[in-house]
């Protein structure tokens, strides 16, 4: 550049007509062309010429008329830059065009045009002659003066600009080295400024006016850069380290003192964690381990997976609740009270657990057994696990058990896999923060096995009073304590809980409830609580308690009360729908339902002049017709009666995890060989008791003047038998059904029906001996639900009946039988065999 100084241009120049920036001398710059004149100009000046003088070109700013193309050559500019170009690269996409990277040198004066195409060219006059300043080495006077406050002006202004880019850095150095004639032309390429201004700095041929022109713009980017700077400290999470880098060459002392607050901040973060593990109470051994990774922590570039990993180790183990806990505020009389409220019926559960919570009030240290509440679904198991912690004023946290198969989500995965995490007991105390919360394990009896090894055993550890001290999860690797938690577990059925779990826990069955208890919760807990939930009050809607049996019978088949709570809530969603709407109910809404019309019908019957329009005042009154409405048709109806018109069909009792059933047994024979039949989902030891009933029959065929098709003695003899246990895809097994095949049987082989109001349970010997079966009371009271009447049950079994609510036993006939004898005389009118039964009776019969 300084060099331009010196330099002579022809007198004949090539003209570049650029549109879209101002070249000035001393600067290198961009230009794209692709203009008719412009690209002649580049191919048959620049690409052929070989010397400095044929790439020599006039760059003349054409910034008044972009209409570059046209075919007119525009009133040019006067004044331009010759300049050289220093490199051209040519490209077809997305039209031909060529760009020129174009040195300035001086000013031109165009005199007179000597020819316009292809592209023109002119007679110029140079304008800087840059030695003419130089000669006596500075400037004096007043442009002196006026140059020096331009000099000190961009020396700030330089020093102010980011020193990491390259360009600047090199400016930085060339500012002392080139004359100061050049700076105004130099600076004024590299600032912030319009090409109008670049166009007067072209136009100011004159040096004094060119920096009276150009010591403005410097100062206004000055200012502009301050103002950057100012609203950057206010931003204190504004990323220093740059701001430090760009303000380096001005204030090099603050670089480093920004640089040494991050690292301060990175040290005061350690502090921090290093003074949480000291402070979280930690045992001995796992002290030692959290300091041992904090040192090597220390040491670690945070760009290293491993420090995360580390990191979220020392977290974790920092908020786990070593030594946090509630204190227990057990007062045994309040407890009861508690229980009572939140639970209605259940007394024999309510019971054992106000014993067990006293004993641990007396020995609080209390290393007994673990409760399992086993019941159907929605039996308030969880429920009342939650109201213990309660009691105990304990944090509560429930683990899902079911479904886990996999020892790790027990006792987490080892650090060294990606991804690995604590078990869900530890991760349930970070949760809680407490180390002595109840802990609810959900359906023990789901835990499933796999090749990651078996969960139950796992789960042994952690229950097991003479281990658990000292439960070591695989991502902690030190050992936590879970003595002071109290574990409650949930399961369906006890079958299925693993043998070593099972010995460690005290079952404790929780039945189903009978119709007249869900009445009951319903009222006293369900509805009320379904109406909070949905924003209602009892005042805007009410449920009558016959409205609540209709729901219990006619929608919802089931032990507990989940799906009852659930058609409740149903209830309360379209109640809610009204109350919101409510202003706008009226007799000709087009969308009104027949809840609509119900509840103006109950305005009118109650307050024939209340104001339709206005919002409800009077409750909603869910009736009949407002319950088929919302929950539509009945789901479930009775069908005994329906399927008990042919001989050889009889109704069993089964119990199931999800509470008591009933269960049809049908039996049918046709001519062949002697062959059993059976289908319908069933398990082997059901397939035993029908070979044993079938056998049973043969032996006394006899004696109960039972027949094959053809009235022989043998029912069996030229007859194939088949035994069907409809109602679905859910497996029967057990040996409860003996009795009831038998009945079936001998309805089929007698032709005589069995009574439709009858249901029956117990195992069978060959003898005909009637065996003892287990869950008699769910087995009741789904044959009360289901409306049969009499029930033939073991006799061995008659002290369960204790257990049965006094009026459900008040409502049915209960025949205890000890052999098969007494079962049929109970399930066939008039006995069995008939006492005084002929043959045209059967066959009036059939
Ligand atoms: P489970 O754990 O046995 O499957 P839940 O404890 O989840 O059942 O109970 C389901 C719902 O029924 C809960 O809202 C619970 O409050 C309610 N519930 C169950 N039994 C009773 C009861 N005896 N008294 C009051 N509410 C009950």
């Amino acid at each position: 550049m300084s060099s331009s100084g010196g330099i002579q241009i022809p007198s004949r120049l090539p003209l570049l007509l650029t549109h879209e920036g101002v070249l000035l001398p001393g600067s290198t710059t961009r230009f794209s062309v692709d203009s008719a004149r412009n690209m002649q100009l580049v191919k048959s000046r620049l690409l052929k010429g070989t010397s400095l003088k044929s790439t020599m070109i006039g760059v003349i700013p054409n910034t008044k008329d972009p209409e570059h193309d046209s075919d007119e050559l525009p009133s040019l500019h006067s004044i331009g830059t010759a300049g050289l170009a220093v490199q051209v690269v040519g490209s077809n996409w997305p039209k031909p065009h060529y760009t020129l990277l174009i040195t300035g040198l001086c000013r031109f004066r165009v005199s007179h045009l000597l020819r316009e195409r292809p592209f023109p060219v002119a007679m110029v006059e140079q304008l800087d002659r840059l030695e003419q300043y130089t000669e006596g080495g500075q400037l004096d006077g007043e442009l002196g003066e006026l140059s020096q406050r331009f000099y000190q002006a961009a020396v700030q202004l330089v020093g102010m600009l980011d020193m990491s880019v390259p360009v600047v850095a090199k400016l930085r150095r060339l500012l002392d080295s080139l004359p100061r004639e050049t700076l105004p032309d130099v600076l004024a390429s590299m600032i912030r400024t319009s090409n109008l201004e670049k166009l007067q700095v072209l136009d100011a041929v004159d040096l004094e006016e060119r920096f009276k022109k150009t010591l403005p713009m410097l100062t206004r980017q000055i200012e502009g850069l301050k103002l950057l700077q100012k609203t950057r400290k206010l931003r204190p999470d504004d990323d220093k380290r740059v701001l430090a880098m760009r303000k380096g060459g001005v204030f090099p002392g603050r670089q480093f003192s920004l640089e040494e607050d991050a690292e301060d901040e990175d040290g005061d973060d350690m502090a921090m964690l290093e003074r949480k593990v000291k402070e979280a109470g930690m045992p001995e051994p796992a002290l030692r381990v959290c300091l041992k990774e904090l040192k090597r922590l220390k040491k670690m570039p945070q760009s290293m997976p491993e420090y995360a990993l580390t990191r979220n180790y020392l977290e974790l183990m920092v908020e786990l609740p070593w030594s946090k806990s509630t204190t227990d505020c057990l007062d045994i009389r309040a407890a009861r009270v508690l229980l009572d409220n939140d639970h209605y019926a259940l007394e024999k559960l309510k019971r054992r657990v106000l014993e067990y919570l006293a004993v641990r009030q007396l020995k609080s240290a209390l290393k007994g057994p673990i409760l399992c509440f086993v019941g159907p679904p929605g039996v308030g198991k969880t429920s009342v696990g939650r109201s213990i912690a309660r009691t105990l004023g304990r944090e509560f946290h429930r683990i899902a058990l079911g479904g886990v198969c996999d020892q790790s989500d027990i006792r987490g995965h080892r650090r060294t896999y990606v991804g690995s995490m604590p078990g869900r007991i530890i991760n349930g105390l970070k949760m809680v923060g407490v180390n002595n919360p109840v802990f609810l394990l959900d359906e023990v009896d789901k835990l499933g096995k796999s090749l990651q090894g078996d969960p139950a055993a796992a789960l042994l550890e952690v229950l097991d009073p003479e281990q658990n001290h000292s439960f070591t999860d695989h991502y902690l690797n030190v050992a936590f304590d879970l003595s002071q938690v109290l574990f409650i577990a949930t399961a369906n059925t006890t079958a299925t809980i693993p043998p070593a779990l099972l010995d460690r826990m005290e079952v404790l069955q929780v039945p189903g409830y009978t119709q007249e208890e869900k009445v009951e919760i319903a009222h006293r807990h369900l509805i009320p609580h379904q109406l909070e939930q949905h924003g209602l009050t009892p005042q805007q809607l009410q449920i009558p308690q016959d409205t609540t049996q209709e729901i219990i019978s006619k929608y919802t088949r089931e032990a507990g009360v989940r799906s009852l709570e659930r058609k409740i809530g149903a209830i309360c969603r379209a109640v809610a729908v009204k109350v919101a709407e409510g202003h706008k109910l009226s007799r000709t809404d087009s969308a009104g339902n027949a809840l609509q019309e119900h509840f103006i019908r109950e305005q009118e019957g109650k307050a024939e002049d209340s104001d339709m329009t206005a919002p409800p005042e009077m409750p909603i009154v869910i009736d009949q017709v407002a319950l088929k409405d919302i929950l539509g048709p009945q789901i479930f109806e009775m069908e005994v009666s329906e399927r008990l018109t042919l001989p050889g069909v009889a109704i069993g009792l089964a119990w199931t995890p999800l509470g008591g059933e009933i269960m049809f047994v049908e039996a049918s024979r046709m001519e062949g060989e002697g062959q059993l039949t059976l289908t319908g989902q069933l398990g082997d030891v059901m397939k035993e008791s029908a070979h044993l009933a079938i056998t049973w029959l043969r032996s006394n065929a006899k004696t109960y003047q039972l027949t094959n098709i053809a009235g022989c003695a043998d029912p069996l003899e030229g007859n194939d038998i088949h035994l069907h246990f409809p109602a679905g895809a859910v497996t029967k097994d057990g040996p409860s059904a003996g009795v009831t095949i038998v009945t079936c049987l001998a309805s089929l082989f007698s032709g005589r029906l069995v009574r439709s109001d009858v249901a029956m349970t117990g195992e069978i010997t060959l003898r005909g001996l009637v065996l003892p079966v287990g869950g008699i009371k769910d087995k009741v009271l789904a044959a009360h639900r289901a409306g049969l009447k009499r029930i033939i049950l073991p006799k061995r079994n008659e002290k369960d009946l204790e257990e049965i609510p006094s009026h459900i036993r008040a409502e049915l006939d209960f025949v205890t039988a000890s052999t098969l004898d007494e079962v049929l005389n109970a399930a066939f009118d008039g006995g069995f065999p008939a006492a005084t039964v002929t043959h045209s009776q059967i066959a009036s019969k059939l």
